[in-house]
């Protein structure tokens, strides 16, 4: 007995990318890398860059994972679907920087181009297209291979790369028009997600769990953040130090974490997966290989399916090494296709 698991065919998993123009959406059936999400260009040296996605998407399709894959271009998301956690005023601001031909919003991190906004629509609207697709059935779960990422957005201000916080806004897409109470946000980029904690930490129907290197960008995340008032409790930091690798991560995920979003019970789980916690990433000094990323899959997989009723959506945050995320990423995608496989032997 080999103790080896049947690989077991779960269902539709859904790609989100971003169209070719403004206005581009539905099902694509374009072979073209080139992507709205291109339109959002930080400048020369920016690590946050359009190679990112198109390194995501070459890799899928070289291993043959693009072809499992139910693609669709990334609808835009209107200002109300921004306003679900954006106040009007700050989505009105963010776009009219953009048209003034600005080269950021808020700080240099956070650098724009011409469009930078279409992009940013697309990211949150793909994200909340696949929403629809799990809630509705269609797909078991979506990864959303979009940018600019959000975690660090906070509810007014534009903050390390990120314009909206898209993982927030599909908690409260969910809540509201799905009528879902309980959302559950787990973020494993190697920064913590401050935009995300901040939104949430009052608001007990919403957990928010992260794993990250710490200290380091953006400097919150410590382990006695735990929520504030009627949300202490629903907000779970685990620090990791820098030079941490697989087997601290997945034990960390593994044992407090999961377990953590489990007894929580959510109705629905976003993931925020970033990838700069491999050891290849320029931006972190944790050392992470991409099998690390398909094991963390396949438990997250685990617990949606047990707690969630399997409703997962993954949206693409950092990962600025183009071989470490197109590795990772590539794990990721095969351990959504095929979570009960045995192929991913992970060192520990
Ligand atoms: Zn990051």
């Amino acid at each position: 007995m080999s103790g080896a698991r049947p690989v077991v065919a779960r269902g539709v998993v859904g790609l989100v990318v971003a169209g070719r123009g403004p206005g581009g959406h539905g099902p694509s059936g374009s072979r073209s890398l080139a992507h709205t999400s291109d339109g959002h260009e930080t400048g020369p040296g920016h690590p946050e860059r359009p190679a990112r996605v198109r390194a995501v998407l070459e890799r899928l399709t070289e291993r043959g994972l693009m072809d499992e894959l139910a693609r669709v271009d990334a609808p835009l998301a209107s200002v109300d679907d921004l306003a679900l956690v954006h106040p009007r005023a700050y989505v009105e601001r963010v776009e009219a920087t953009i048209r003034r031909g600005a080269a950021y919003v808020d700080s240099p991190d956070s650098a724009v181009s011409a469009g930078s906004f279409d992009a940013a629509r697309a990211a949150a609207g793909g994200a909340l297209f696949a929403a629809d697709q799990v809630i509705a059935g269609a797909w078991s779960s979506a990864f959303c291979a979009l940018r600019p990422p959000g975690h660090h957005a906070e509810e007014s201000t534009a903050m390390g790369f990120c314009l909206f916080n898209n993982a927030a806004i599909v908690a409260r897409h969910v809540q509201r028009r799905h009528g879902l109470a309980r959302v559950a946000i787990v973020d494993w980029d190697v920064h913590h997600g401050n935009g995300t904690q901040h939104l949430f930490e009052r608001d007990p129907s919403v957990f928010y769990a992260s794993l990250h290197q710490y200290p380091h960008f953006p400097g919150t995340g410590a382990a006695n953040e735990r929520g504030l008032g009627a949300g202490e409790g629903t907000t779970l930091n685990l620090p990791q130090h820098a030079g941490s690798g697989n087997r601290e991560w997945l034990r960390a995920f593994e044992s407090v974490l999961l377990p953590a979003v489990e007894a929580f019970a959510p109705d629905f789980i976003v993931l925020s997966a970033g990838f700069d916690a491999h050891a290849l990433d320029p931006l972190s000094g944790t050392e992470l290989d991409g099998a690390a990323f398909a094991a963390l899959t396949q438990s997250l997989v685990d617990v949606a399916s047990r707690s969630a009723r399997g409703r997962l959506v993954s949206l693409l945050e950092g990962g600025y090494s183009l071989a470490g995320l197109a590795e990772s990423a590539e794990a990721h995608v095969a351990a959504l296709l095929r979570p009960l496989s045995n192929t991913f032997e992970v060192d520990r």
